[in-house]
This record gives structure tokens, C-alpha cells and sequence, in this order.
């Protein structure tokens, strides 16, 4: 399984599974389907319903700016 990245649609946090959530204690390497089920965004405290799958791979700055734009864009389910 290649680890992904998950990104909150409503503040655009990026849940990154080889990093992990440190603030809440998510080990780097939990899957987001293992995060337990009260979790939170640390962004804005919305729960995991709210994040989308991203499919970036690597972690440049610009890749990680096109990729919150697509999810927002799928979240929205426009074509471009
Ligand atoms: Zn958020």
C-alpha cells in the first residue's frame, strides 16, 4: 500500500500517513482509515467525513497547492 495524503475541505489541512498527526499523538505511518474515529482536524476541528483522498505523491509546495485545488475542484465535482 503506497501511503496518501488526505486533505480536509474545509480548511485544506493535509493528513499526510507517512507523517502522522504529532499534535494528537497519530504515530507517523498511521493510515487515515485507522485514525480513530473521534479524530479531529488540528487545522479546524472538523471531523473525517470532511477530508478527501489526495493523490500527490511528492511533497513539493507547489504539487501540495495543485493538489488541494483538484480536491477542492472534485469536492465540487467540476470538470476542467
Ligand atoms: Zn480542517
Amino acid at each position: 500500500m503506497i501511503p496518501t495524503k488526505h486533505i480536509c475541505t474545509a480548511c485544506n489541512y493535509i493528513y499526510d500517513e507517512i507523517l502522522g498527526d504529532a499534535k494528537a499523538k497519530i504515530l507517523p505511518g498511521t493510515k487515515f482509515a485507522n485514525l480513530a474515529s473521534d479524530w479531529q482536524c488540528p487545522g479546524c476541528g472538523q471531523n473525517k467525513e470532511l477530508f478527501v483522498t489526495c493523490t500527490c505523491v511528492s511533497i513539493s509546495k507547489h504539487q501540495e497547492e495543485s493538489c488541494v485545488k483538484n480536491a477542492y475542484l472534485d469536492s465540487l465535482n467540476i470538470i476542467v
